[in-house]
């Protein structure tokens, strides 16, 4: 439509720019476009390795925001991106055309421990929720980072400490409030708009920009986790007994096992700062004697560190020593369908030591349980497909970093290609993928039904596209 590209720098034609001004005038947040002040930082991504450039950034503050940010862009032929924090910015394609909505002001939430539910605007960060959820003896399906999105996260699957326990967080959403491609703001629950309620739980950012969610919360207090971790040179011997481990663990378990190397920054705990390991970490939902039993297997093998211990769960928050801050990455995934030991081999001869591997870290999580099953009223992602979620990321830090954790990733994925099975973690998948492999058949066919039937425009730009069904558009 009106932007083009010259020298780097997105431009807007001066009827846009005009009009803009009008849609500023009408927010309370604000409305940044190319060669404003403050540009640059409100085009950046939490993945600090993205170049985004869209039409314009809108960082509302309010629903109306929304609303007349929403209004403007179907107008004027412009589509709408909705971002959280850009953990995931990764797989958003080209931003041309497209005002990015940053939500980032509206990080509000409220409690209601009795009926055990939170209601989270779209911009607030696990550690938002997790905390004072925690203070009320409350537990929320929390990923490994304090500053992950609620809604991103959530919309996309969401796989917490608890997942083996109590499935994916996209099923624990109780109602979304949400701005439609016209314009209206819609609740959506199993009683209103129960065809997109269904869809947004797992369909993410493609029908609407969502400005509140209510999720249910579990009465937890504590939980028995921590990380065990032993040199790198051990990495086939440890991964080996935790997959035959992993096979008979009990739901109330969820690990997983990395194969860290781990920079030499000041943030990170001494112990393992700049050093080669193999990591497994996770949290059991029970007691230190329960927890013990079932990490039996684990311990037998000597880990050099230990800090199992009872903690409360927003302390999980912290336990995978994710980044505390914004940086840049470049990540890859695949869903395996089972672990044997000749995939153990092929992954650490790919991955692990004399790999020469350019991953910071290389990661199978463990999944089965709630998180394989299928349930009543669960969404259009009702489970995860395969037993374990392969995800390795490294560090752009240099030039020809990105190329050489390209190669790593590419080398693992191929070596990994026997046990490939053949689906997709949308919330781990950090580039641009076929996202039908993510669901059934049947599913992906229902959310471009319904694509189509609340956005047959395709205003909505997700990271993870759903195009409309063509007979309903
Ligand atoms: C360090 C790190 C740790 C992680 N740990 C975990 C983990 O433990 N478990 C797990 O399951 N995943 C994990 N992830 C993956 C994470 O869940 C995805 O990156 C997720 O998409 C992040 O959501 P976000 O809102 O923070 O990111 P964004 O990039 O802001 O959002 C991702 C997408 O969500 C949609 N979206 C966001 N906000 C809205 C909105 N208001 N309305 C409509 N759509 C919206 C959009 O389509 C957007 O492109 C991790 C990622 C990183 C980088």
């Amino acid at each position: 439509m009106s932007t083009y590209a010259q020298g780097g720098l997105m431009l807007i034609t001066d009827t846009l720019r005009l009009d803009a001004a009008l849609l500023r005038a009408q927010l309370t947040g604000a409305l940044v476009l190319p060669g404003d002040e403050g540009w640059d930082i409100a085009r950046q991504a939490w993945n600090l390795a993205v170049d985004q450039r869209p039409t314009a950034v809108a960082m509302p503050e309010t629903v109306e925001d929304v609303v007349a940010v929403v209004n403007f862009a179907r107008e004027h032929g412009l589509r709408v991106a909705a971002q959280g924090t850009g953990h995931n910015a990764g797989a958003l394609a080209g931003l041309e055309d497209t005002i990015l909505v940053k939500t980032s002001e509206m990080r509000g939430i409220a409690i209601d421990a009795e009926a055990r539910r939170a209601r989270v605007q779209a911009g607030a960060l696990w550690a938002d929720v997790a905390v004072p959820a925690g203070a009320q003896g409350l537990a929320a399906l929390a990923g490994s980072s304090h500053d992950v999105g609620v809604v991103g996260y959530s919309l996309g699957g969401g796989l917490s400490w608890l997942a083996r326990k109590h499935g994916l967080a996209t099923n624990s959403i109780t109602a979304i409030e949400l701005v439609t491609a016209d314009g209206r703001l819609v609740r959506a629950d199993a009683e209103n708009e129960p065809d997109l309620f269904w869809a947004l739980r797992g369909g993410g950012g493609n029908f609407g920009v969502v400005t509140e969610l209510e999720l249910e919360l579990h009465p937890i207090t504590e939980v028995y986790a921590g990380m065990l971790v032993w040199p790198w040179e051990r990495s086939a011997e440890v991964l080996e007994v935790w997959r035959t481990w992993a096979a008979t663990a009990p739901d109330e378990i969820t690990t997983s096992a990395r194969l860290l190397q781990v920079p030499p920054l000041p943030d990170i705990p001494e112990p393992v700062r700049g050093r080669q390991i193999v990591v497994i970490d996770g949290a059991y939902l029970g007691g230190e004697a329960g927890g013990s039993e079932v990490l039996r297997a684990l311990r037998e093998l000597g880990p050099e560190i230990d800090t199992f211990e009872m903690i409360p769960p927003a302390a999980l928050l912290a336990m995978h020593m994710d980044p505390p801050e914004p940086v840049p990455g470049r990540g890859g995934h695949m869903m395996l369908r089972e672990l044997t030991s000749e995939a153990i081999d092929a992954f650490v001869a790919a991955g692990g030591p004399g790999s020469g591997s350019s991953l910071l870290m290389l990661e199978l999580r463990q999944l089965g349980g709630a998180v394989g099953r299928s349930g009543e009223g669960h969404g259009a992602l009702d489970r995860l497909y395969g037993d374990f979620a392969l995800f390795g990321v490294g560090l752009v830090v240099e030039p020809g970093a990105a190329e050489a954790i390209g190669r790593t990733l590419d080398a693992v994925l191929s070596a990994m290609a026997p046990w490939d099975a053949g689906s997709a973690y949308l919330n781990f998948a950090e580039e641009p993928i076929d996202t039908s492999v993510a669901y059934s058949g049947e599913a992906y066919e229902r959310l471009q039904a319904i694509k189509a039937r609340y956005d047959a425009g395709d205003v909505f730009r997700a990271n993870h596209p759903i195009a409309p069904a063509a007979s309903a558009s």
